[in-house]
């Protein structure tokens, strides 16, 4: 390993391998991505079902939780993060959307337009090329019939183009990440159990990170942060850039006063209802044991069966009364999954959520005493409406729900519970939801960054990943991680090929 580079990369997820993808297109460049976890070379990151057992690792999961947060009934919701070479990409479902047009121009930051973005998107899915997941369950198929079946006639709405199936970043009926779409043939050189602590600087300029184990790296053209919507305002705010009072409280001498690092925390909220019934959908039940006993080999040999599956195999879009903008998600996961605290129980059934596309509740992220350990909080349900839209969207799911051509494999509603409405509703969501796993906007484009990603008030050094988006996305956020880390490295190897002409 050599100590200096022309540009260092935190953090090889989503968006990082897209950065140093872009970095290393220039002729000659030295670039190096600083990744704290270990490689992906795991078979349960390629094998799509092993996700499950990846979200239970403390080797390669941050496992990150929450404050008590006041509006959700005093409670922590955990916040996992990948924490290997694909990043959270390489523990995610695979789901892949852009978002809605009207998601960026809401942004109003120059340069991320719908069009411009839309560009970006399809450069981005030339090396990803998401396609239909190949294998899905006939509940899942089901399920986004729904949509299309009930009403022939009608003109397409938001909800009618996107339900059903869903598209997964597979190839080969494994996961294909960042890391394989990207990273792997850029030649950008990779270092990975090197967790970065803060960012070097002379006076206002950064010249490369201190590592946790003491060891400095250098960057003679600047660093890039991509570490995630967690741990970029984190390793920001180590370095002295973030909200001054916060800084000096934790003991850490104050370079920049930027209010904005760690402010904007949102996420989309997420319920679940679970059906568990004899003959349903993939669980664990006696009649199902030879089906899991053949299922390794099944992937092995014909990457067919359980262990394709994404498990977020189909969903939906649609808004509330006569909204015609996607206003809730579901996702629909055709397995028995535990709401009791254990993920795994015995049983077949199925799960299918409601999300809030636009949330109105905003948390912070925050530094405290152990610099290491963020104090996240959500803010769930701050904003007493989106409580509302969210009992009003279990209603609508309900509804969705009967109307499937589940057939024998219908179960009946185990968690809340169909007598679960109302009042009571409310509180069973406001004591139980969680969210999508979408954290964003801790490090916002046009908050402490500039249009092209720069860090205002230093020099060389920029933030890329789903930090920096101002406001979520309507859907799942991994493409536009990847979107957001090819259009911020762009700019920065332009601002090198400036500085070198
Ligand atoms: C369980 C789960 C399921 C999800 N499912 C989907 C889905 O199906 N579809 C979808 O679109 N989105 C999904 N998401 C969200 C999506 O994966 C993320 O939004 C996206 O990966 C974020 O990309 P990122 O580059 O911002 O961060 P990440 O991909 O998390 O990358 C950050 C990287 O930085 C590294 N890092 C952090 N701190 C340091 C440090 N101090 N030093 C060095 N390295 C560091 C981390 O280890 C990690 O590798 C899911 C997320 C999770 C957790």
């Amino acid at each position: 390993m050599k100590t200096e580079y022309d540009h260092i990369v935190v953090g090889g997820g989503s968006a990082g391998c897209a950065v140093a993808a872009r970095l290393a297109e220039q002729p000659g460049a030295r670039v190096c991505v600083i990744e704290a976890g270990p490689s992906d070379a795991d078979l349960r990151v390629k094998v799509p079902f092993g996700l499950v057992h990846l979200l239970g690792s403390d080797r390669r999961n941050w496992k990150r939780q929450t404050v008590p947060m006041a509006a959700a009934g005093e409670r922590r919701v955990s916040v996992p993060r990948g924490r290997m070479l694909g990043g959270s990409g390489s523990i995610n479902s695979m789901v892949w959307f852009r978002g809605t047009r009207a998601d960026f121009d809401a942004w109003q930051v120059p340069g991320w337009d719908s069009d411009t973005v839309w560009a970006a998107f399809d450069a981005v899915e030339a090396r990803m090329t998401p396609a239909r997941l190949p294998h899905p369950h006939p509940l899942s198929e089901a399920f986004g019939a729904v949509f299309a079946a009930n009403d022939p006639g009608a003109p397409p709405t938001p909800e009618r183009q996107s339900a059903g199936v869903f598209h997964t970043n597979m190839r080969n009926g494994a996961r294909w990440s960042a890391a394989d779409g990207f990273l792997r043939p850029s030649g950008a050189e990779v270092l990975t159990g090197a967790e970065v602590d803060h960012v070097l600087f002379d006076g206002l300029r950064a010249t490369g990170v201190a590592l946790r184990d003491g060891r400095k790296i250098l960057a003679r053209g600047g660093v890039v942060l991509s570490a995630g919507s967690i741990e970029s305002p984190m390793i920001l705010m180590r370095s002295g850039i973030g909200p001054g009072a916060d800084l000096r409280a934790a003991g850490i001498d104050v370079r920049l006063d930027a209010p904005g690092v760690g402010a904007n925390l949102h996420d989309h909220p997420g319920f679940g209802l679970h059906f568990k019934g004899r003959g349903s959908g993939y669980g664990l039940t006696l009649a199902q044991l030879p089906a899991w006993a053949v299922a390794p080999l099944q992937w092995l040999a014909l990457r067919s069966g359980r262990l394709s599956s994404n498990t977020v195999e189909a969903g939906a879009f649609y808004g509330l009364g006569d909204s015609d903008v996607p206003e809730i998600q579901t996702h629909f996961l055709p397995f028995l999954m535990g709401w009791q605290g254990r993920a795994i129980i015995w049983g077949a059934g199925y799960f299918a959520d409601v999300c809030l596309c636009q949330p109105r509740s905003r948390g912070a992220l925050r530094i405290g005493a152990d610099r290491y350990a963020p104090l996240i909080d959500l803010n769930l349900f701050g904003d007493d409406r989106d409580l509302d839209m969210m009992v009003a969207a279990v209603a609508r799911l309900r509804a969705v729900l009967d109307r499937a051509d589940f057939g024998a494999r219908r179960a009946p509603e185990a968690f809340p519970g169909r007598n679960i409405t109302g009042d009571a509703l409310r509180e069973t969501i406001r004591t139980r939801a969680g969210t999508a796993y979408h954290p964003v906007g801790t490090v916002a484009l046009g908050g402490p960054l500039g249009p092209t990603g720069a860090v205002k008030g230093v020099q060389n050094l920029w933030v890329a990943d789903a930090s920096v988006m101002p406001r979520i996305t309507s859907a799942n956020t991994n493409a536009p991680s990847m979107m957001i880390g090819w259009q911020i490295g762009g700019h920065v190897a332009a601002a090198a090929t400036r500085k070198a002409a």
